[in-house]
C-alpha cells in the first residue's frame, strides 16, 4: 500500500494561535480527547459537522502513521436532561438512552468512526466527586446552597485558550456580587444540588449531580493521563467549556492539559444560523427523509476545511451528491474498460503528484478543499485521457490506488444500503414527547414531533385509545 503521507503534519494550534508541526508525545499514539454530544435530542448537522472533522482527524492521523487512543464523552446528564426526563416522567436513563442509540446510529450512518473509547458521564460520578474533593483540599472551591463552585480566582492562567484578559475583573471589579450565589460571575458548578423533585446523586458532596464542564477533565485524565496530545471541539466550546476544563484539570496535576487544541467552526444554514424558530434546523433524519444519502451529507461537510465556516446548502448537497457520482463512474471506468498495453508516462507522474498533492494538502492542517480539488483535477484529466485513448491498462492500477487513498479519508464510494432510518423506539418515544406536550398546552411541540415523524413518513392517527402510528 503507497504512503503519500510524507510531509509533516501541521495542525493550527488555538491555544498558540500557531500553525504548529503535530507528533504524538510518547510511543507513536495519539492520546485525544473530544467532546461528544448531550443526549437531550438528536444531534443536528451543525453537530454533525464536528463529529464529521473528528472523524478527518482520525483518518488523517491514521495515515500518518500514528496509533489513537481517543475518548469521547457521551454527556447523559445536564439541567436540560433532568427537566426533559422529569416532564416525561422517565429515568434519566430511559430519557437519555433512546438518544445515545440515536446519535450512534447517525454516527454509522455518517461513517464515523466509534472512538477507541466512549465515556458516558454517568459511568463516571464517584471520579467526579474524588476530583472535586482533590480540588476543594486544594483551595480551588466554595460551597453555596448545597452546590460546589470553582473558583477561578486560583488559577490565574484563567483565559489562557480564549486569549481573554480576565485580570481586570479578578482584581474585585465585580458586580453586584450579592445577586449570585457564585462569588464571582464567571465561576463555574463543579457540584450542583438537584432542585425539589430532581433525581440526585447522594454522594459525600451532598445530594446532586455533576457539572458538565468536570466531566470532561476528568475522564480524559482518567483515561488518557495528565497531558493529552491533542484536544478538539467546536468554537462554541473554547469559552467557557474547554477555559474551564483547563482550569479544573491543571489545577488537580499541575501539568498541561492538552499540548494541541484544535476547533471546528460552525455551520450555517443557507447563509443563516440554524435556529429552531428559522425552521432552517436540521437533524440527519430530516435530511434523510428528504431523500438526501449519508455520502452526499458527509461529503459536504467534510468538504470545507474545518477552520472555515460551513455554509450548508441543498444546492451544496446537490452539488455533493454529482460528485461522488463523478467519483463512482470514473471508478467504474476503470474497473470494467479495457485499455491498451502499456504505461502513459505523462499520466503516471500526474496520478503521482495529484496523489502528493492529496496528501500534503490533508497534512497541511486539514485542508480538505484543496485535497479535494487535487483529486477532480486529476480525475478530469484522465477522463480525458480515457476519451483521447491515451489511457493505458499500466495507468489503471495506480488510479485506483489514488482512489482508494482518497476513500480512506473521504469514504463516500461506497452507496448506503437504506434500511428504515427511524428505529421504532425513537417513534415511540417521540409520541410520549408529544402527548407529554399536549397535556402540558405546548401545541406548538405538539404539532413540531407530528411534521417530524411526517418527514421520516410515519403518519400519526389519534384515536379514542391513544395514539396509532403507521409507516408511510
Ligand atoms: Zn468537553
Amino acid at each position: 500500500m503507497r504512503n503519500s503521507f510524507t510531509m509533516a503534519l501541521r495542525f493550527y494550534n488555538t491555544l498558540t494561535q500557531q500553525l504548529e508541526e503535530f507528533s504524538p508525545a510518547r510511543d507513536n499514539t495519539v492520546r485525544m480527547y473530544t467532546c461528544g454530544p448531550t443526549v437531550y435530542d438528536f444531534a443536528h448537522i451543525g453537530n454533525f459537522r464536528t463529529f464529521t472533522f473528528v472523524d478527518l482527524l482520525r483518518k488523517c492521523l491514521r495515515a500518518n502513521q500514528f496509533r489513537l487512543d481517543h475518548v469521547m464523552n457521551i454527556t447523559d446528564v445536564d439541567d436540560k436532561i433532568i427537566r426533559n426526563a422529569v416532564a416525561q416522567h422517565k429515568s434519566i436513563e430511559e430519557y437519555t438512552s433512546v438518544y445515545t442509540e440515536a446519535f450512534l446510529a447517525d454516527c454509522d450512518a455518517l461513517r464515523l468512526e466509534r472512538p477507541e473509547r466512549l465515556a458516558p458521564a454517568t459511568a463516571h460520578i464517584d471520579d467526579m466527586v474524588e476530583a472535586i474533593e482533590k480540588l476543594s483540599a486544594g483551595n480551588h472551591t466554595y460551597s453555596s446552597d448545597g452546590s460546589t463552585y470553582f473558583r477561578i480566582g486560583t488559577f490565574p492562567e484563567y483565559g489562557k485558550l480564549s486569549h481573554n484578559d480576565f485580570s481586570g475583573n479578578m482584581a474585585g471589579a465585580r458586580v453586584d456580587v450579592d445577586e449570585y450565589e457564585k462569588a464571582d460571575a464567571r465561576d463555574f458548578a463543579l457540584w450542583k444540588a438537584p432542585k425539589e423533585g430532581e433525581p440526585a446523586w447522594q454522594t459525600p458532596l451532598g445530594p446532586g449531580r455533576p457539572g458538565w464542564h468536570i466531566e470532561c477533565s476528568v475522564m480524559a485524565i482518567k483515561y488518557l493521563g495528565e497531558t493529552l496530545d491533542l484536544h478538539a471541539g467546536g468554537v462554541d466550546l473554547i469559552f467557557p467549556h474547554h477555559e474551564n476544563e483547563i482550569a479544573q484539570s491543571e489545577s488537580l496535576t499541575g501539568k498541561p492539559f492538552a499540548r494541541f487544541w484544535l476547533h471546528a467552526e460552525f455551520l450555517m444554514v443557507e447563509g443563516q444560523k440554524m435556529s429552531k424558530s428559522l425552521g432552517n434546523y436540521y437533524t440527519l433524519r430530516d435530511l434523510f427523509a428528504k431523500g438526501y444519502t449519508p455520502e452526499a451529507i458527509r461529503y459536504l461537510l467534510a468538504s470545507v476545511p474545518y477552520r472555515k465556516q460551513l455554509n450548508f446548502t441543498f444546492d451544496g448537497l446537490k452539488s455533493a451528491a454529482v460528485a461522488i457520482e463523478r467519483l463512482r463512474n470514473f471508478k467504474l471506468r476503470l474497473e470494467t474498460d479495457r485499455y491498451p498495453e502499456g504505461d502513459d508516462d505523462q499520466l503516471a507522474i500526474r496520478e503521482a503528484a495529484a496523489s502528493q498533492k492529496f496528501s500534503e494538502s490533508l497534512n497541511d492542517d486539514l485542508n480538505t478543499a484543496e485535497a479535494l480539488a487535487a483529486v477532480f483535477e486529476y480525475v478530469r484529466e484522465a477522463n480525458s485521457a480515457m476519451d483521447a485513448g491515451a489511457f493505458r491498462a499500466g495507468n489503471v492500477a495506480p488510479a485506483l490506488e489514488f482512489l482508494r487513498q482518497f476513500d480512506s479519508i473521504f469514504d463516500v464510494l461506497a452507496p448506503t444500503v437504506q434500511t428504515n432510518q427511524i428505529l421504532d423506539s425513537e417513534i415511540e418515544s417521540l409520541i410520549e414527547a408529544r402527548t407529554a406536550a399536549k397535556k402540558a398546552k405546548n401545541f406548538a411541540r405538539a404539532d413540531q414531533i407530528r411534521e417530524q415523524l411526517l418527514e421520516a413518513g410515519i403518519i400519526l392517527e389519534d384515536t379514542k385509545t391513544g395514539v396509532r402510528w403507521k409507516r408511510k
